[in-house]
């Protein structure tokens, strides 16, 4: 039988050596000169994902703890309410009309005000350089790329009304929230649905149904062969930060003076923008990901360009990551994070979610 070795103990010189290759990986010191700005987008991408895969972690084994009722229950991980933009949204509009936030799903709220600020700034930021799904639909096109040497582009008389839809969900859920009036509004942000919305999420996923399989699996496999597919045709999310982006200083600009024409920029861009022949990108469905500004082979031929400042992608990158953590940090000690439903509360709720009760108020009966 062979024999179980085991590796030497890492001393503290390798793992200096390893954190400074690490650094000096991230900082493009080698490897493409492209890679210094996928890789900064990689890196945060990936902090989003992790944080997003601990929350789910901790989000369940919180709700196990609701569905055995031991009470006092851990610490709910408010950061899962992401998942809930169209309450966030209701909670916005409520806020407006009573001059508070919501107990309910705070953070929800304060999530979808980041991305709506991220979007003011720093363009559709949040869908490229924060947003899992985003994250997780980048690889899957390289996965596809992998196999088939390329995605596949649906032809452009498809392309275009395919690309409304996107606006057609946003405009649906908009008007629905606009159009709700305070009470309803009021009145649905308390009901026992919204107050379990999360843990209804949640269930969604673990007990998947087959219709929420198959149409997981459509996009899922449909975005291995057409780059982006959820992102560029279907995320309502998306298209409601596209259309605040159009305010954003941020825009990517090309010198013609300096350009070569060599069209690896409209290549790279994943939203399939025409780079290569704009002044400046001004399109809602630039999403600020600078992977264009990355492949252009000439030095200040495309650039990233707040205001009249020129801006590199790991400034980007950290103006991403500080303006969300500042918002969050802001709003934890602003006490506008944490839900005000009681752990006896949830316990109760959660136990009883397979009631009527439980059923979405727009949609009963009675
Ligand atoms: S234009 Fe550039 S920054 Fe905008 S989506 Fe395309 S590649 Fe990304
Ligand atoms: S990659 Fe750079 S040089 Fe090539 S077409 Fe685009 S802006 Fe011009």
């Amino acid at each position: 039988m062979a024999k179980a070795t085991s590796s030497p103990p890492l001393s503290t010189a390798d793992a200096a050596g390893r954190w400074s290759a690490a650094l000096a990986w991230l900082d493009g010191r080698f490897g493409k000169r492209a890679d210094r700005h996928v890789r900064a987008r990689v890196v945060v991408q990936a902090i989003f994902a992790v944080t997003c895969l601990v929350l789910g972690v901790q989000f369940a084994r919180w709700v196990r703890a609701a569905q055995a009722g031991a009470l006092p229950l851990p610490d709910r991980p408010a950061g899962v309410e992401a998942f809930l933009p169209i309450s966030g949204l209701m909670g916005l509009l409520d806020w407006f009309y009573q001059g508070s936030l919501n107990v309910i799903h705070p953070a929800a709220t304060v999530l979808v005000l980041i991305a709506i600020a991220l979007a003011l700034l720093l363009r559709k930021s949040f869908c490229s350089w924060i947003c899992p799904i985003g994250f997780l639909s980048d690889w899957l096109g390289k996965l596809g790329r992998m196999a088939f040497g390329r995605n596949f582009k649906p032809w452009k008389w498809l392309d275009i009304p395919l690309r409304g839809l996107k606006y057609l969900l946003m405009a649906f859920f908009v008007v629905s929230i606009l159009t709700m009036g305070r009470e309803a509004l009021t009145e649905f942000l308390t009901s026992p649905y919204n107050k379990v919305a999360d843990v209804k999420m949640g269930l969604f996923f673990t007990q998947m149904s087959t219709v929420g399989l198959s149409v997981m699996a459509v996009l899922v496999i449909g975005s291995v062969f057409i780059q982006g597919l959820w992102c560029r045709y279907l995320c309502p999310y998306g298209a409601l930060l596209g259309l605040f982006s159009w305010a954003s200083p941020s825009r990517i600009r090309r010198d013609p003076a300096t350009c070569v024409d060599c069209g690896l920029c409209d290549k790279a861009c994943p939203s399939r923008l025409p780079v290569a022949t704009k002044l400046r990108i001004i399109s809602a469905d630039c999403t600020g990901c600078m992977d264009c500004v990355a492949s252009c082979p000439v030095k200040g031929a495309l650039e990233m360009r707040v205001g009249r400042r020129t801006v590199t992608p790991v400034t980007y990158a950290a103006a991403v990551l500080a303006l969300f953590l500042a918002s969050y940090v802001g709003a934890r000690a602003a006490g506008a994070w944490d839900s005000g439903v009681s752990d006896r509360e949830y316990v109760e709720r959660i136990q009883n979610i397979k009631s009527s009760e439980y059923g979405h108020p727009g949609m009963q009966n009675d």
